[in-house]
């Protein structure tokens, strides 16, 4: 039971992750050239919507993932491979949002308790990441965002009894090329600056301000549904500046919980970031070369992903190390955690350090089509797992 002594170890640093269903559309998806398995038909039909290899060897505890690739060797002759990864979950296409979000749900509700928490979605672009995060507007489909937003109400409300009082605000915002934009925000897209600001207010660790930013009143769970829209609608009109540029962008939504006990003059301050990280997938340096502004997303792309992987493993191995998460109080191993890399981290500081809990949610495409990229992800969450 090694994999479960690790667990305990690693505290608070969760991996899941989750295959999307195949869905009507997969079947029009054309090959991709050079993920092509050799030995393939040379116009890539035979491939067209096929279905990668992907089973769930651990029936009991869903916690393994095998996936199968086929290669061939100068000789012709193939060779079938396997490659096995366990999380602390993972979810086969069939698990719906109800069932995923169980299990995030008492880490949710947290903030509510003072901790930050973040919870990632990684994965290549079409592989369920905004589903996972946003969903849809039916109370099956609906996706982690307005289900965390419903879970904390629920948990401030049953504080009540015992004197708490609870402040609920959200932000949402994108991180493009390393530039923030405020999706909440009144008048034209992208015209102010924004900054990330950390500052020491009252207690010992820092609460992060973004200049400028529209913050939102929360006084029903259902509001959140009205800003997820408002977002989606500035987002399109960015998108037709800007071709599929929701994928090329990191989108941050936080909600942030203030609470004030009146029987025992106690506050408690926490949060609940909600990440759909920018599309993982690998763009080729040298098709980029010759447009500019892809270059730069490309290059914005790789550097905040790199370091938000970083940040994470360096934050498990200091944990692994202490036993548990060095206290930003003793300022422990906090050193060598490489925050400002990236706009990500820097501004998500505060919610991967100290008093904080993270999920990473691995999405992964279950199309032979994407093989090649999947195991690029898996190998990435094994890095911070
Ligand atoms: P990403 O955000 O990673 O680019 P999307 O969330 O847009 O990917 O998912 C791609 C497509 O797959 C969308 O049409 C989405 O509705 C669908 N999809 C993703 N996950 C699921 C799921 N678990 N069940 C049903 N449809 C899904």
């Amino acid at each position: 039971k090694l994999h479960n002594m690790v667990q305990e170890l690693k505290g608070n640093i969760r991996v899941f992750c989750r295959v999307r269903p195949v869905l009507p559309h997969d079947l029009m998806t054309p090959v991709i050239p050079g993920l092509r398995r050799s030995g393939s038909s040379t116009d890539g039909s035979e491939e067209r919507g096929a279905i990668a290899e992907i089973s769930f060897p651990d029936k009991r505890d869903h916690r393994e993932i095998v996936l199968s690739s086929t290669s061939s060797n100068a000789m012709g002759q193939e060779r079938k491979e396997f490659h096995s990864f366990s999380f602390d979950r993972v979810f086969e296409p069939e698990a719906t949002q109800r069932e995923v979000f169980e299990e995030i749900s008492l880490l949710a509700q947290s903030c509510v308790d003072g901790y930050n928490v973040c919870i990632f979605a990684y994965g290549q672009t079409g592989s369920g990441k905004s589903f996972t995060m946003e969903g849809g507007s039916t109370e099956a489909t609906m996706g982690m965002i307005p289900r965390a937003v419903n879970e904390v109400f629920r948990a401030a409300e049953a504080l009540q009894d015992k004197g708490w009082e609870y402040k609920l605000e959200g932000q949402f915002l994108e991180i493009y090329n390393e530039t923030i934009n405020d999706l909440l925000g009144k008048g034209e897209f992208d015209k102010k600056k924004h900054d990330i600001k950390h500052e020491k207010l009252h207690g010992s660790i820092p609460s992060t301000r973004v200049t400028d930013i529209t913050i939102h009143p929360l006084s029903t769970p259902h509001q959140v549904t009205t800003l997820l829209q408002l977002a989606n609608s500035r987002r399109t009109v960015a998108a037709t500046l800007m071709n599929s540029r929701s994928s090329r962008s990191h989108s941050v939504f936080t909600l942030r919980v203030a609470g004030y006990n009146e029987h025992t003059g106690t506050r408690c301050e926490g949060c609940l970031n909600l990440v759909d990280l920018a599309g993982s997938e690998r763009l080729s340096m040298s098709g980029a070369a010759g447009d500019k502004e892809r270059l730069k997303e490309t290059q914005s792309i790789n550097k905040s992903l790199s370091a938000l992987g970083d940040v994470i493993a360096a934050l498990g191995e200091s944990q692994t190390r202490g036993g548990e998460r060095d206290s930003k109080a003793s300022g422990v191993g906090e050193k060598h955690v490489p925050y400002r890399n990236s706009k990500l981290t820097y501004l998500l500081q505060n919610s991967l350090s100290g008093n904080s809990k993270t999920l990473m949610i691995l999405n992964l495409s279950p199309l032979a089509a994407h093989l090649g990229e999947s195991l690029t992800s898996l190998r990435f969450a094994t890095k911070v797992n």
